[in-house]
């Protein structure tokens, strides 16, 4: 199996589960997978689909992401097609046509095709060996992303008893998980559960004071890597884009109120590494599949804690380190509080007062962030540090609390252990707030006793008093106090007690481990790599994570390898990448290497960052891209060159791409394909309007390889100069 994941998809061990989950569906057995974002979750049917004999259907409402979906497969060198709504009837025919000759592994489509009597054909007419329901919570209307469309899928079971089925999806509460076993009639399947701890994202809490410059100085850190911006309102997102502009921050709105084609515009921009940053309502993030999002801020509170899981859960889903940072204050509170009093009705009212009141209790935290976002999504967490929120990394000390800790739990005990922290709180310092006033409790010994601290830090001493165990919190509708055996012993035994100090400052204080900052070794290199994988991407109109995943050009500048052999370890390189991109990439890697003196074999200990002089080509690129230029003048052809030197077609393409750029004056004819296939290729590229590759490949066919076609363009470019 580790071997497959190499071959196919350059991977070199499983991510968590997926081992399992793969062996079920090979011994063509259903299958329901809980993971969450960036788990991995398509390699899950994606690997047992390429060594399936038949073609696997794979069934999404995401309707955007499927032509990057199959892209990626195919960078792979997997059979992989989709058909949906953007695709014209001659162009499903054709993708249907090659699914029927078994010359796809793969199909996406979207769940509203399987309503059709054509695809119903097409399905009994070929063989399937697999269904998978990516999203499969949409089936659910307990969920909350219920799609009409995908009450299509109950059919499956009943007319593909023999299939298997594997549903997956990220969000999926007891109701929505059972809803989608009986849907689909999954009765026998295999239910997997991963832990939704995502560890790789840091959490912060900032006080929204001063924000714009707290917030320049985080994106600062993530120079030129994508952000997103939550944002409340879409007025807000404009105004913020304005003002990142003016400090010299590209970045983009994207809210509903914006033309339908200018929002598809703005996301692909994203998607494509040209606008690194994106002020968003929460409507953006849906449909896009970005996986090196390093940072994801909340400017104004989020409205839940589902939803601020979910938003910053588009944050690192390639598992490298990333950010999520939330500015909080009093006023978005009010704010917010302001605007659930305007719902009508009171069920709905009293939910979203209950959700806020949930969002500011994680917002006021003193203890560990993540523990309450995992245990808030009904996971236990039994450690004592995450080593990943601010709270957990900001090192604090201990005091004396024996004299707060001692009024808190009286008070606690006063009240009748049947109160919330924020009754206490009004208590203590003594707030006649319409409950205490009802209750009577602005009569009690303790009312008033703590005047002068501030309510936040009685809030971090019940936070501390329930960490130490001496209070506990009902888990039921109302989170109430109760002092415990600990509490009463404590309370009557005189004895001190010492505990965690608040946060004096808790300024800009996201702690000594800055998750992100994990900087790659030969950061100089990193960056040549995702120029390069840019250009590549460009030419080929993909997304650049098609290409590549940061976390191998990662790889790549940490282990700067120089053979192919090399190449192959990295993670992330498979056959067909290897074949395709070893070529341009161990070329810029070795010139780097060779610029900045970094010695062989040195692959544990990285060289000092060395700035790289301008214009000091390293004498072993100039003398590689001279033999190429040289053969080339002895009119050799690119494959003749290729295999005389030992390099793939594709490199010595570059090679002359380079040269070309670097004004070199080449008769270049030689080079050119027939004279009938030139004129083709011509045709295409006026045909596209356009200078990429892909699409003229797209439509001459698999045939005309891309060294060719970036030849004639070539040509092309010098004529039009
Ligand atoms: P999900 O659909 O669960 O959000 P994806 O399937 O998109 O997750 O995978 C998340 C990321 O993890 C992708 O960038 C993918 O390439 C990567 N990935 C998946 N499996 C592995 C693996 N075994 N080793 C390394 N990276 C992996
Ligand atoms: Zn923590």
């Amino acid at each position: 199996m580790l071997e497959h994941l190499k071959t196919h998809f350059g991977f070199d061990r499983f991510l968590p589960l997926q081992e399992e989950i793969i062996g079920r569906v090979l011994s063509r057995k259903d299958a329901l997978v809980l993971m969450p974002t960036g788990g991995g979750k398509s390699l899950c049917y994606q690997l047992p689909a390429v060594l399936f004999s038949g073609v696997t259907v794979v069934v999404s409402p995401l309707i955007a992401l499927m032509k990057d979906q199959v892209d990626g497969l195919r960078a792979h060198g997997i059979a992989a097609g989709f058909i949906n709504s953007s695709l014209t009837a001659a162009q499903i025919v054709r993708v249907l046509q090659m699914a029927r000759d078994g010359a796809l592994k793969i199909l996406y489509v979207a769940p509203e095709r399987l309503a059709s009597p054509e695809f119903q054909d097409f399905l009994r007419g070929v063989e399937l060996s697999l269904f998978a329901i990516d999203e499969a919570h949409c089936i659910s209307e307990w969920g909350h992303e219920f799609r009409p469309d995908y009450r299509n899928l109950k059919t499956l079971r009943r007319d593909f008893p023999e299939v298997p089925i594997v549903a997956l999806t990220a969000t999926a509460t007891e109701q929505v998980r059972r809803d989608i076993v009986t849907q689909l009639g999954l009765g026998q399947a295999q239910v997997f559960i991963s832990s939704f701890n995502r560890a790789n994202l840091s959490y912060a809490v900032q006080p929204k004071r001063n924000s714009f410059n707290r917030l320049l100085e985080l994106l600062n850190k993530h120079k030129s890597e994508p952000v997103i911006i939550y944002r409340f309102s879409r007025d807000n997102t404009e105004e913020l884009v304005e003002d990142l502009a003016a400090e010299g921050f590209n970045a983009l709105p994207y809210h509903a109120g914006l033309d339908r084609e200018l929002r598809r515009d703005t996301q692909e921009k994203f998607i494509r590494d040209e606008v690194p940053i994106i002020v968003a309502t929460i409507a953006f993030g849906m449909g896009i599949d970005k996986p090196d999002v390093r940072l994801v801020v909340h400017y104004e509170l989020p409205k839940t804690l589902e939803g601020y899981y979910q938003e910053t859960g588009r944050a690192g889903r390639d598992g490298l380190p990333s950010d999520c940072v939330l500015f909080y204050s009093h006023q978005d509170r009010l704010k917010q509080e302001y605007f659930i009093r305007q719902i009508g009705d009171q069920a709905e009212r009293e939910n979203a007062e209950k959700k806020l009141a949930q969002v500011i209790e994680f917002a006021e935290l003193w203890t560990c962030r993540r523990k309450y976002l995992i245990e808030y999504l009904g996971e236990g967490w039994s450690e004592s540090t995450c080593d990943g929120c601010d709270i957990c990394l900001t090192p604090r000390e201990t005091c004396d609390a024996t004299d707060i800790s001692q009024k808190i739990l009286s008070a606690v005990v006063r009240t009748g252990n049947r109160f919330g922290a924020r009754h206490i709180v009004d208590v203590l310092l003594g707030k006649r707030s319409k409950q205490v006033v009802r209750y009577g409790h602005d009569e009690l010994t303790v009312f008033g006793i703590s005047r002068g601290i501030s309510s936040e830090e009685v809030l971090h001493w019940i936070s501390a008093l329930l960490e130490k165990g001496m209070l506990e919190k009902d888990r039921g509708k109302y989170p109430t106090l109760a002092t415990t055996k600990d509490g009463w012993e404590f309370l009557n035994s005189g004895g001190r007690l010492q505990l965690t100090a608040p946060k004096r400052d808790a300024e800009g204080s996201i702690g000594e481990r800055n998750l992100g900052e994990e900087s790659p070794s030969n950061p100089e290199l990193f960056e040549v790599l995702r120029t390069l994988r840019k250009r590549i991407a460009d030419d080929r109109a993909v997304p650049p994570y098609v290409i590549f995943s940061d976390s191998a050009l990662l790889a790549m500048a940490g282990s700067v390898p120089r053979t192919r052999e090399d190449f192959a370890k990295i993670s992330g390189v498979g056959r067909v990448k290897l074949e395709q991109f070893s070529g341009p990439f161990l070329e810029v890697i070795i010139e780097y290497a060779h610029t900045n003196g970094i010695p062989e074999k040195e692959n544990a200990v990285q060289p000092l960052y060395r700035p790289r002089e301008k214009n000091r080509r390293s004498n072993r690129a100039s003398s590689t891209l001279n033999e190429t230029k040289e053969l080339v003048g002895r009119k050799m052809s690119v494959g003749e060159i290729a295999k005389h030197r030992g390099l793939t077609e594709n490199t010595i393409v570059n090679h002359v791409l380079r040269l070309v750029e670097g004004g070199e004056e080449f008769v270049l004819d030689h080079l050119m394909p027939s004279p009938e296939r030139l004129s083709k290729i011509e045709a295409a590229f006026l045909q596209t309007e356009g200078v990429l590759l892909t699409p003229v490949r797209e439509l001459l066919g698999e045939d005309y390889s891309y060294e060719e076609l970036a030849l004639v363009r070539i040509g092309l470019r010098k004529k039009d100069s």
